[in-house]
């Protein structure tokens, strides 16, 4: 079954009208994974951003269907609770984050130690205290064991940014947050390769293998082919100047870290 259904998606930033997303597509099937590759500034977050629904965007062509339904009419709250979520690459706090979690986390035996603070509250939105973070969050991994699904989920949360969508986050609505962490069918990861050393990013591969199931995927979204060691993607696209200009599979990305992204420009 169709999950996601990008067709010649358009995209321009809201407050300048410079055009960002240049005619994407792409299709992800439920129990797929797909990697989207690129260089710098080639519109990877751009593009997920406007999925989700990002105030930032515009859409001005294209469409999108996730689950049969047109995305593009979606609040972003609406997007989360059909099943669409995000990580982003800047954290924040999130307050209140461990009166959610808490139940959570008792109700699979979760070890608690390591959820004595809110997220990120009182850290420095630093690199360096980001790892931290992840690696502590890698921990949880090691004590979950069937838990992965909501470990990959806090996770995100790790990663989380303030648009519309994360209001949800930090106004009380429990329910819809616990249906947001707990049954996303599309989980998009930006870059949460970035920054780790091997022994985290595994631990956050093996979260993310854990998480999938043949009725959910993933898009991930990485600059560097390393995460794909560790995550298998079915397809791996290359982004360049806001459109999809190569699709194939694993070696595609082998391919890219032999030759560059030069390699694969269109112009
Ligand atoms: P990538 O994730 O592939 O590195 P981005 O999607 O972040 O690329 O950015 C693509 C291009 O759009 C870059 O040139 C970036 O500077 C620009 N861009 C993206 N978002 C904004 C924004 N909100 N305001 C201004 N420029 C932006
Ligand atoms: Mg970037
Ligand atoms: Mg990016």
């Amino acid at each position: 079954r169709v999950l996601l259904e990008v067709k010649d998606l358009r995209a321009v930033i809201a407050e300048s009208g410079q055009e960002i997303l240049r005619g994407v597509n792409l299709t992800i099937y439920e129990g797929e994974v797909h990697a989207i590759m690129g260089k710098n500034g080639s519109g990877k977050s751009t593009l997920a951003k406007v999925l989700v629904g990002h105030p930032d965007y515009e859409v001005t062509g294209g469409s999108v269907i996730f689950k049969g339904e047109n995305l593009l009419e979606m609040e972003p709250v609406e997007r989360s609770h059909a099943g669409l979520f995000m990580s982003f690459q800047t954290p924040v706090e999130i307050p209140g984050f461990y009166s959610y979690v808490s139940p959570k986390a008792a109700a699979i035996n979760m070890d608690l130690r390591f959820l004595d603070r809110n997220v990120n509250e009182g850290f420095s939105g630093g690199e360096k205290k980001r790892n931290e973070i992840l690696q502590l969050a890698g921990i949880w991994v090691l004590e979950l064991g069937q838990g992965y699904g909501l470990w990959i989920y806090a996770m995100h949360f790790l990663y989380t940014d303030f648009t519309k969508l994360h209001i949800a986050v930090n106004s009380s609505k429990r329910n819809s947050i616990a249906k947001m962490v707990l049954e996303a069918d599309l989980a998009i990861l930006d870059e949460i390769d970035s920054g780790l050393d091997v022994d985290a990013l595994q631990d956050v591969a093996k979260a993310v293998n854990g998480l999938l199931t043949p009725n959910n995927s993933v898009l991930m979204i990485t600059h560097y082919q390393r995460l794909l060691d560790f995550i298998k993607p079915s397809y791996v696209h290359i982004m360049e100047d806001g459109t999809i200009v190569r699709t194939g599979d694993v070696s595609l990305a082998k391919q890219l870290e032999k030759e560059g992204y030069r390699a694969f420009s269109n112009s």
